[in-house]
C-alpha cells in the first residue's frame, strides 16, 4: 500500500472484466457483446456530432436520450435516468438507494460487479443460492434486507424470472427498492418496465451494450418513479454534472428510435442461439435455458477450463468462472453464424 492512498483503497477488491484481447483475428465470444455492430441510424448520428459537435459542452440533462428512451417504454421522461454505462447506473444506486444498514440481497450465482459496489459502499450483502435448476427462488428472497437486486436473465446462467414472480416480489417488499437490472432482457425476456407506473419500490436498468450493440459507447439507463430518479440524479451530479458525452448522446438517441435495426438483429441472434444451443446438445453439452445472447453449458464428462483452454488454442475465446458450483460452466455467447460454426467445428475436434 503507498503512503499516498486513503486508507479504505487498501481493502477494494475492484471488479475484472472479461478479457478484451489485442488480436483480431481471435473468434471472441467471451463478453457478450453483439455481431451485428449498432444501428446505421446511430453511427450516423455519432458523425454528425463529430462534424460539428464536439465543441460545445453536452446537454447536462441528457433529454434528446431520454426522450427517446421514453417515447420507446410509453413512459415519461421524469422516469428515465441515463449513464455511463449501466456499471455506472448500477454503481448511483448502489450509492443512493440500497446504503441502509440492511442487507442487500441477490443472488449467489449473479453480476459479480455487485459485491464490488457493496465493498466500496460499505453496503452488508447476502448472498441467496439459486435453487437445484439454477433458478431464482423468490421465497428465498422473504428476509430482512435493505434492497434485492438481480439480473433479468441472469447472467451468467441466462435463466429468465417470469414477470409475474417479479411482481410478486415486489408486492411482498414494499418498503425495499427491487432493482431488476435487464442487461440482457431484449434477448427473449418480458421487461419489467411495464410494471414501472404501479410500483414505486421497482427501477429497471438496462444498457445499450447488448442488444443494440454500442458497448464502445457506455450507454445504459434506469427506468422508475421520479422518486427513485432523483436520487440518481443527485448522486450523478454530485460526481459530474454531465451525464455523457454528445456523441453518446446522439448515438444512443438514434438507436433507441431505429426500432426496425433493433427488432431485426435481435431476432438473428435469438434464431442463432436457439440453432447453437441444438448443436450444442448434439455434442453432448447441457445447455441451461437461455433468455440472454449467451448460453451457459457444462459437458458431464469433460472440464470447462481444459475445454475453454482448448478453444483458445484455436483461437476462441468463451468466458470460465472459478465459483466451485459452476467451475464446469462455459459460458458463451451468440456470435454470428461463422464464429458459432468455428466454435462447434473446433469443440467437434476438441471433444
Ligand atoms: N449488468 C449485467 C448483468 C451485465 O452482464 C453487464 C455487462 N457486463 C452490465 C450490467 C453492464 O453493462 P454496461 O456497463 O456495458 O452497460
Amino acid at each position: 500500500m503507498s503512503k499516498f492512498w486513503s486508507p479504505f483503497v487498501k481493502d477494494l477488491v475492484p471488479y475484472v472484466p472479461g478479457e478484451q484481447p489485442k488480436l483480431t483475428r481471435l473468434v471472441k465470444l467471451n463478453t457478450n457483446e453483439n455481431p451485428y455492430g449498432p444501428s446505421p441510424k446511430a453511427l450516423e448520428a455519432m458523425r454528425a456530432q463529430l462534424d460539428d459537435g464536439l465543441r460545445l459542452y453536452p446537454d447536462p440533462s441528457g433529454d434528446q436520450l431520454r426522450q427517446a428512451v421514453a417515447d420507446f417504454y410509453q413512459v415519461p421522461s421524469s422516469h428515465v435516468f441515463v449513464g455511463n454505462g449501466s456499471d455506472e447506473v448500477l454503481a448511483h444506486a448502489f450509492h443512493g438507494l440500497f446504503q441502509h444498514g440492511r442487507p442487500l440481497l441477490f443472488p449467489d450465482i449473479s453480476y459479480s460487479f455487485y459485491p464490488v459496489y457493496c465493498g466500496l459502499y460499505g453496503i452488508p450483502f447476502e448472498p441467496i443460492a439459486l435453487d437445484e435448476s439454477f433458478q431464482i427462488r423468490i421465497e428465498d428472497y422473504d428476509r430482512p434486507n435493505g434492497g434485492i437486486i438481480f439480473p433479468n436473465p441472469n447472467a451468467p446462467t441466462g435463466c429468465l424470472l417470469p414477470l409475474e414472480a417479479i411482481e410478486r416480489l415486489l408486492q411482498a417488499h414494499p418498503d425495499s427498492v427491487v432493482l431488476v437490472d435487464e442487461a440482457y432482457i431484449d434477448f427473449g425476456g418480458q421487461t419489467a418496465v411495464a410494471l414501472v407506473q404501479r410500483y414505486p419500490n421497482l427501477l429497471v436498468t438496462q444498457t445499450l451494450s447488448k442488444s443494440r450493440s454500442l458497448a464502445g459507447l457506455r450507454v445504459g439507463l434506469a427506468i422508475g418513479q421520479p422518486e427513485l430518479i432523483e436520487a440518481l440524479e443527485r448522486i450523478k451530479n454530485s460526481f459530474n454534472s454531465y451525464p455523457l458525452d454528445r456523441v453518446a448522446i446522439a448515438g444512443a438517441a438514434a438507436a433507441f428510435a431505429d426500432r426496425e435495426y433493433f427488432q431485426q438483429t435481435c431476432t438473428r441472434v435469438i434464431e442463432s442461439r436457439e440453432l447453437l444451443v441444438e448443436r450444442m446438445q448434439a455434442l453432448g453439452f447441457e445447455v441451461l435455458p437461455s433468455a440472454a445472447n449467451f448460453i451457459f453449458a457444462r459437458h458431464p464428462q469433460r472440464d470447462a477450463a481444459a475445454l475453454a483452454g482448448a478453444l483458445r488454442e484455436q483461437g476462441i475465446i468463451v468466458r470460465h468462472f472459478k465459483q466451485p458450483r459452476i467451475a464446469q460452466f462455459l459460458r458463451i455467447t451468440i456470435g454470428a453464424p461463422e464464429q458459432n460454426q468455428a466454435l462447434l467445428d473446433a469443440l467437434g475436434s476438441i471433444l
